[in-house]
């Protein structure tokens, strides 16, 4: 029965499906999905100003500079982000391929980002982590390291290979590893935008900051997409 209280939720209801719609948003003209969460959701890990230049600036133009690559493409308009980046050929960086990759590691950044962070992985993810990393704790010792590894603009990311097996990869700029054919799981961006007004030039102690703020049931569902497990 609709009432006047529960006339307010419709209307909320209404607005968490505009905003679903607007998560699948994968085909051109793309568009700015909003944060999951409130700008300064994730302080005191990550501060609100990076937040805000990350998400409205940065991502910002990968979105706009993507589909002024596809405006002249109508060929390529009809393809979601993902099958844009695979058709790339294996590992040449091309200004669609930036910004295809630009847009799809920010919006896997944000959405594997969570204020209600659990400090370790849960669910299947958590067996997986034991059986490929010997624990969380060595896991956490690689992902670190290969984030303090990569030289200059890129990603660490925990993904999941065709058999299912976790491995941790680098990619540089905004290559993905979906070209490798891996199935990823989280990212953490190491570009200097991400940290540098909060933690300056201590990449260490943003990467510290990132694992209190990893949304892990994401990264578990994720995981479990990954192996068909859903
Ligand atoms: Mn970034």
């Amino acid at each position: 029965m609709l009432h006047a209280a529960s006339g307010g939720t419709f209307h909320l209801f209404l607005n968490i499906l505009a905003v679903e719609g607007l998560e699948m948003n994968d085909r051109y003209p793309f568009v700015n999905i909003p944060l999951p969460y409130e700008y300064d959701a994730l302080e005191p890990f990550i501060d609100e100003k990076t937040m805000r230049l990350h998400h409205d600036a940065h991502l910002q133009s990968y979105i706009d500079n993507l589909n002024k690559e596809l405006e002249a493409r109508p060929a390529l308009q009809g393809l979601t982000l993902k099958q844009l980046i695979r058709k790339m050929p294996g590992g040449a960086e091309t200004p669609l391929s930036r910004n295809a990759g630009g847009v799809y590691n920010h919006r896997f950044y944000f959405d594997g980002l969570s204020p209600f962070a659990l400090m370790r992985p849960n669910g299947e993810l958590t067996k997986a982590i034991d059986r490929d990393f010997k624990g969380f704790n060595l896991f956490k010792e690689e992902l670190t390291a290969a984030a303090m590894s990569v030289f200059g603009s890129g990603y660490a990311w925990l993904a999941a290979s065709g058999r299912g097996r976790l491995q941790i990869v680098t990619t540089e700029n905004q290559m993905t590893p979906l070209t490798r054919g891996l199935c990823p799981i989280l990212n953490i961006d190491v570009w200097e935008h991400a940290y540098y007004l909060k933690h300056y030039n201590k990449r260490a102690g943003y990467i510290r900051d990132w694992f209190k703020v990893v949304n892990w049931p994401e990264a578990n569902i994720r995981y479990l997409s990954c192996t068909n497990h859903l």
